[in-house]
């Protein structure tokens, strides 16, 4: 009997989405480049399954049911294309390669043209959930050659994990490098949460000095709210994890963050699609920061800065609940500039992305998912249109109804030395964008004067330039 589909690349990622298919009834043929990890596998927890082992591409090509569909579970960038030059020999047209790593989206594109040409149909499918989400059900971002759609799709929809109602977390999500795009977004708007959090936490910590046991309930009280989410979930978990001394295990992990690029992908993007994704670019800074421990160190010797406590005098309460405004609507804005960005590159490559289920595609499986996301589900179904999510009038409510709270969290902290990079520019890009005057009439008539660029006057129509020779030189 001919198996559903291949895997090649048995690390973590590979190894549970095998199991995963093979629990949902798919004959699955394995293949690893180092031969010792596939038998591992076949004869560790792939032992009395469905799941069979190849040992070259010619044996693994060779077991499967046509049209071949074969899924890249291998670290991302070159490893791909020549996977996809090794494969082409034994491929022919109407087979189907998925890339289910963490591609760049622009590298889909060209292996989605590339491979057009050659007749095979190429699927970059972000998948997201860690080992987790990849063995019980993950997140699945797939796009690129829509042929391939009624193939895959029975397969990737089975083994994705599934909303309260049984919707599953994936679908299509548009032509060539769309689901790999989205996944870095997805990744982008994971940094910005994690960095919202530990904000949240360094001013619980060092502002309020709650100890951990008392924030460990904060996040379990904030859990019950519309931040409800896997990351706030794990956050009060970590918070009460103990070290073998019983102190609290957080405390002895080094401040340093650590980053594997799709930040700085979605950071990067934004500056050249010109849209102000500031909150997540702001948390790929963070990261940075961070990681100059020894300048730090040394920095921090040279300014004696500390953190200065709040002076609470019973108004502790008073200000987690002020601290949960500021991460909520902080959460909003970062969501809402990433669909922006979405918007601008579904709007620029001819995508035709559907945001509403977009935010369905993360609802579950994945390490953003939050009961939030069926929100700005709703958002988009009510208004695909929609350009900034905090006009939706739910949003709209919660940023009004946090606003006097948020910029209390953000003065204070500037007021005491806390960095709050994330909280305080979500707060600066919303009166930004809300604001009809800025100015940026200075900036017009400073690149005027000193480049002769032109400027547009109010009272003029747009589109109608005008220079002056602010000099009065000839
Ligand atoms: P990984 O560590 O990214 O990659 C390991 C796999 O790639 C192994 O099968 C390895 O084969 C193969 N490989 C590496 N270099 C190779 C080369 N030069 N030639 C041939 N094969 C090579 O594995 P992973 O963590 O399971 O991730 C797989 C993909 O999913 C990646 O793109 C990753 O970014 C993405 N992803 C990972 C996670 C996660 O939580 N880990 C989550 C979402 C997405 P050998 O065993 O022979 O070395």
């Amino acid at each position: 009997m001919q198996a559903d589909i291949g895997v090649i690349g048995l690390a973590v990622m590979g190894q549970n989405l095998i199991l995963n298919m093979n629990g949902h009834g798919f004959k699955v043929v394995a293949y690893n480049r180092t031969a010792e990890k596939t038998e591992a596998f076949i004869n560790g927890v792939a032992k009395n399954t469905h799941i069979s082992a190849a040992y070259s591409l010619a044996d693994l090509t060779a077991k499967l049911s046509h049209p071949r569909k074969i899924m890249l579970m291998v670290r991302a960038g070159s490893v791909v294309d020549d996977y996809i030059e090794q494969l082409l020999p034994y491929l022919e047209a109407g087979d189907i390669i998925i890339d289910g790593g963490n591609a760049n989206y622009p590298d889909t594109n060209r292996r989605v043209a590339y491979l057009a040409k050659k007749g095979i149909l190429f699927v970059g499918a972000g998948v997201s959930g860690g080992e987790e989400g990849a063995r019980n059900g993950p997140s699945i971002m797939p796009g690129g050659n829509e042929a391939a759609w009624p193939y895959v799709k029975p397969i990737l929809q089975a083994i994705a994990a599934k909303t309260k109602d049984g919707e599953p977390c994936c679908d299509w999500v548009g032509k060539d490098g769309a689901g790999h795009f989205v996944k870095m977004v997805h990744n982008g708007i994971e940094y910005g949460d994690m960095q919202l959090i530990a904000e949240a936490y360094h001013f619980l910590k060092a502002a309020l000095g709650l100890d951990h046991h008392t924030m460990q309930q904060v996040f379990q009280d904030w859990n019950q709210t519309e931040l409800n989410s896997y990351l706030i979930e794990i956050t009060a978990d970590i918070l009460g994890f103990k070290d073998s001394d019983n102190s609290p295990l957080l405390e002895k992990i080094l401040d340093t963050a650590g980053q594997k690029g799709t930040g700085k992908w979605t950071g990067i993007n934004a500056l050249d699609f010109g849209i102000p994704l500031t909150l997540i670019t702001e948390a790929v800074f963070a990261r940075c920061v961070s990681a100059l421990k020894q300048q730090r160190l040394e920095a921090s010797a040279a300014f004696r800065q500390q953190i200065r406590p709040i002076d609470q005098q019973g108004s502790t309460d008073q200000w987690v609940a002020d601290l949960r405004q500021a991460l909520l609507a902080s959460k909003i804005i970062s969501y809402a500039q990433g669909f922006m960005l979405m918007r601008e590159a579904s709007d620029a490559f001819d995508w035709q992305l559907n945001y509403g289920n977009t935010a369905l595609l993360w609802r579950e499986g994945c390490i953003i998912r939050s009961a939030f996301l069926g929100n700005i589900r709703d958002a988009y179904a009510a208004r695909p249109d929609l350009l900034f999510l905090g006009l939706d009038p739910y949003f709209k409510n919660i940023l009004l109804q946090c606003l006097p709270a948020w910029r209390r969290v953000v003065a204070k902290a500037i007021e005491i030395g806390l960095p709050m990079p994330c909280m305080a520019s979500a707060l600066t890009f919303l009166d930004g964008y809300t604001n009809a005057q800025l100015p940026a009439n200075l900036l017009q008539a400073q690149r005027d004067y000193f480049g002769a660029h032109t400027y547009e006057r109010i009272d003029a129509p747009r589109g109608q330039f005008f220079h002056t020779n602010w000099t009065g030189q000839g």
